[in-house]
């Protein structure tokens, strides 16, 4: 069964004057969307492995065939990355974080403003196309962490608790080069519920190493 590109959980307009309805269109439609075409295109080489998870593509890379293996690093990522990034954000988002994520938070960072600052400052000092992320370790704790191009934390053991997108099809129309202006104003559209789903499942399958604490 081949890929699918995730509806929009809103309109293209809802998380406006955050990010506008063209970069919304764009960024949705047409870059996610070559993303997913792309990685069933790479996949029909390999029949086998189209019914796997773009998660366990990712999670063992060394397993996909070589011929294969930077298009669906590249393109599966771009698919997984997306699929999380338009559900972390919903309309009339943002405030502070609420349940589990606030602890977290709170625990590693010391407060929800440390924690911002130093999201965005690793944002901001991604070079060239990329993301920022929280990720849980195996452990059970986090760490904030950047990737280049579509690369998941996935694939290097972590989970993907959050992240945002600082390629600049993200930002560009409505910020032009100001990315730390898009870091900061994409705090209004974070949608804590969704991420607090995210962080337990993680729980769920790793120790919180804070709860030793
Ligand atoms: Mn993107």
């Amino acid at each position: 069964m081949a890929h699918e590109l995730p509806a929009l959980p809103y309109d293209y307009s809802a998380l406006e004057p955050v990010i506008d309805t063209q970069t919304m269109k764009l960024h949705h439609d047409m870059h996610h969307g070559a993303y997913v075409k792309n990685l069933n295109a790479a996949l029909e080489k390999h029949p086998g492995l189209q019914s796997k998870k773009v998660e366990e593509l990712l999670r063992d890379l060394n397993a996909v065939p070589e011929d294969i293996r930077t298009t669906v690093r590249n393109n599966g990522g771009g698919h997984m990355n997306h699929s999380m990034y338009w559900k972390i954000m919903k309309p009339q988002g943002g405030g502070e974080p609420s349940g589990q994520i606030a602890q977290v938070i709170t625990k590693t960072f010391g407060s929800f403003k440390d924690f911002q600052a130093k999201f965005n400052d690793t944002g901001a000092k991604v070079f060239g196309s990329g993301w920022v992320w929280l990720a849980g370790k195996p452990d059970g704790s986090f760490q904030l962490m950047s990737t280049p191009n579509q690369d998941n934390p996935i694939s290097q053991g972590l989970f993907p608790i959050m992240g945002n997108d600082v390629w600049e099809h993200a930002y560009y129309l409505k910020y032009n080069n100001r990315r730390p202006e898009y870091l900061a104003a994409w705090w209004n559209v974070v949608n804590w519920d969704e991420i607090n789903h995210r962080l337990a499942s993680f729980q769920a399958h790793h120790e919180p190493a804070l709860a030793h604490r």
